[in-house]
């Protein structure tokens, strides 16, 4: 049941919005008092856990009567020193567990849990009624009992519509996961279509068949392999410590600030790179576009098992980031098996294995080269994609561009401070 906290995401149906739903992670910098108010507040919300679960199991096993979501709301109404819609949101997140569990146990699956753990902590939500902005200040309210909590609210997202927040604790910390809701952005008209061959050095390189643009990805692989070798050695020491000594508790805070920070700057030199790739779409009215899957190629090539999964894991979340930006202009993307594509000569077929940068055909008699082996590939994708196969003697791209993308270090307006 770890995929218990994602249950209360926004739900979609429900608050229909002219807009795209964002959610915005914010660490907290909590001073003493307030790290205690956000402590009363999450064990509040797990006193509204608690006593959900335990009245719908008492009544199955005293009456075989299992109650349902809105006579528990009814029931649960007013009670808690949360706000009510928090208490709602637990109760709905309770029951979703519970309904899938039981789906689950029709299908057979019993060695699946009903919810049963007694919490200590539990992630607790506002909705709209609960929420104030006020002066830049999120005052996000507790119910008439208790004073509200205060956050100062990140410049970015000044003016957003908010649809809700949640109080999480997360690496050590408190943060804030905010809903907010962007305006709607002019959807493409066009309708071309385009390629992209994801790599490590060049993060991206896109096609349209007539031009290419390789964006270079030095700097984001460089703090990937940063970010991993330091976690490496994190786990080494902390490996070597006792459980529950001072020696580990210290390295474990060090090893999540180290996490958050990294993990900033990554998200930071991400949003760079795929902001060239959505604008270079957005330039050419492009409507679709095919992205090499890199899957098949890391499973051959990676002897790694650990390596492997670093590898996929931060490719995966690029792609993520490109497919949510590219959605909201109206752009859709499509995987294709990227297999051969960058290897495969366009000119007579053979495949070389590529190991410089230009590409070079192995087939004496073809000779074909000089042009870059990222652009091949993309290239490959978009042939492969529309023509279902690759066509010999194709034309090329004729003109390749190259970016380096530009990456602003995290201004001081992120580092929110409390109230
Ligand atoms: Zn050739």
């Amino acid at each position: 049941m770890s995929q218990l906290k994602r249950n209360t995401a926004v739900k979609k149906g429900r608050n229909q919005t002219q807009g795209d739903v964002l959610a915005e992670k914010i660490p907290l910098h909590f001073k003493p008092h307030e790290e205690e108010m956000a402590r009363d507040i999450q064990r509040e919300s797990a006193r509204v856990w608690n006593t959900v679960m335990t009245i719908h199991r008492l009544f199955w096993f005293k009456y075989g009567v299992w109650i349902d979501e809105a006579m528990m709301k009814e029931f649960l109404k007013g009670r808690f020193n949360v706000h009510s819609q928090d208490v709602q949101a637990i109760i709905e997140t309770y029951y979703e567990c519970w309904e899938r569990t039981r789906k689950l146990h029709e299908e057979g699956h019993t060695e699946w849990r009903y919810p049963w753990r007694l919490k200590r902590f539990f992630t607790s939500t506002w909705k709209v009624t609960g929420i104030t902005v006020e002066d830049g200040y999120l005052r996000l309210s507790n119910g008439w009992r208790k004073p509200p909590l205060k956050v100062k609210l990140p410049e970015r997202l000044n003016g957003l519509a908010i649809k809700q927040v949640q109080l999480v604790w997360r690496r050590n910390g408190y943060w804030l996961h905010v809903a907010v809701v962007k305006p709607a952005l002019e959807k493409v008209q066009g309708d071309a279509v385009a390629a992209i061959d994801p790599g490590e050095v060049h993060a991206l390189t896109l096609t349209d068949g007539q031009e290419a643009l390789v964006i270079n990805g030095r700097h984001l692989r460089s703090l990937r392999r940063l970010r991993n070798k330091t976690l490496r050695k994190f786990q080494k020491a902390i490996s070597r410590t006792k459980k529950g000594s001072n020696r580990r508790r210290k390295l474990l805070a060090a090893k999540y600030r180290f996490l958050n920070w990294i993990g900033a700057q990554i998200s930071h030199a991400e949003h760079a790179v795929t902001k060239m790739a959505v604008d270079w779409c957005l330039e050419r009215g492009i409507k679709k576009v095919y992205i090499g899957d890199p899957q098949g190629v890391r499973e051959r090539d990676c002897g790694r098992h650990h390596n492997q999964r670093m590898g996929q894991w931060s490719f995966g979340r690029l792609r993520d980031l490109l497919e949510y930006k590219l959605k909201r202009h109206g752009i859709t993307l499509e995987k294709i098996e990227e297999r051969g594509t960058s290897g495969t000569c366009p000119l007579c077929g053979k495949y070389t294995k590529q190991a410089g940068r230009i590409y070079r055909c192995g087939d004496r008699e073809c000779g074909f080269g000089e042009v870059h082996r990222d652009v091949i590939g993309a290239a490959g994708i978009l042939d492969l994609a529309v023509n279902g196969r690759f066509t010999l003697g194709r034309k090329l791209p004729e003109m390749v561009s190259y970016a380096r993308p530009v990456v602003l270090a995290p201004g001081q307006g992120h580092n929110i401070k409390a109230a």
